[in-house]
């Protein structure tokens, strides 16, 4: 399996840069997770519109899926111009009415990600986070490899288990320590460290980064509270695992 960060901000992209987003490979089946603003531009740095083979959608926050609407202009464009035209499958929760809106045409379809335990050749479980609207962590395993997506989420006792074990424990780091408890549905560099030492996760890397501060301080506050590697996800670095 091999993941390739493509973007790693939170709210919106820095200059030139992608919200927090993440292009998961195996066996050449490309799986998109989150398409925020910038992420269609960033995407195409590895991969054409048409080797996407599937996308989740963890929740309905515009950094998570502004650029939705562009990817169904790049799948009707694209199949406009081939004799092989592909029908993206996006998958999602439908506790929102915008689920019906990431089908478009016969371009792309939308599915209830809670209902789907397959994903080619991911398999898949979902899980409630803790954040202002219904948004779900995601873990994908392929081959005896497993990484875990926290999405956007505060602390959240139950995702220590549902992290267990994981090969990668992707969790968001949106805060500094200082802003614990004064922002909801957010988690510090600290607690994500947190998280991974108790799930006794292998690696960790952080993403949903704030804009402001020095990001370099909310990795040191997870690798005071983890003691295996850490790592700021770094965009086109991929990990394999
Ligand atoms: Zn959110």
């Amino acid at each position: 399996m091999r993941i390739i960060p493509l973007g790693i901000w939170g709210g919106y992209p820095k200059a030139n840069g992608a919200t927090s987003s993440f292009l998961i490979e195996e066996d050449g089946f490309y799986l998109l997770l989150d398409c925020g603003s910038g992420v269609l531009a960033s995407l195409q740095n590895y991969i054409s519109i048409q080797q996407l083979d599937a996308v989740i959608i963890t929740h309905y926050h515009h950094d998570h899926m502004a650029d939705v609407g562009a990817l169904h202009y790049a799948k009707l464009i694209q199949n406009q111009l081939t004799d092989n035209p592909k029908t993206l499958s996006i998958y999602a929760h439908d506790r929102d009415d915008q689920f019906h809106s990431l089908t478009y045409k016969e371009h792309t379809q939308a599915y209830n990600v809670t209902q789907t335990s397959q994903i080619g050749p991911f398999t898949l479980e979902t899980t409630e986070t803790n954040h202002p609207v219904y948004c779900l962590a995601i873990r994908l395993e392929a081959k005896g490899k497993s990484v875990v997506f926290t999405a956007d989420t505060g602390w959240k006792e139950s995702l220590i288990s549902f992290s267990q074990n994981t090969d990668i424990l992707v969790s968001e780091a949106n805060l500094y320590q200082e802003y614990e408890g004064k922002i909801p549905g957010h988690m510090s560099g600290r607690q994500a460290g947190i998280l991974a030492e108790k799930a006794v996760a292998k690696q960790l890397i952080l993403t949903h980064l704030p804009h402001f501060g020095n990001i370099q301080y909310i990795l040191e506050e997870a690798k005071q509270t983890y003691t295996n590697q850490a790592t700021i996800a770094v965009v086109g670095q991929s990990i394999v695992i």
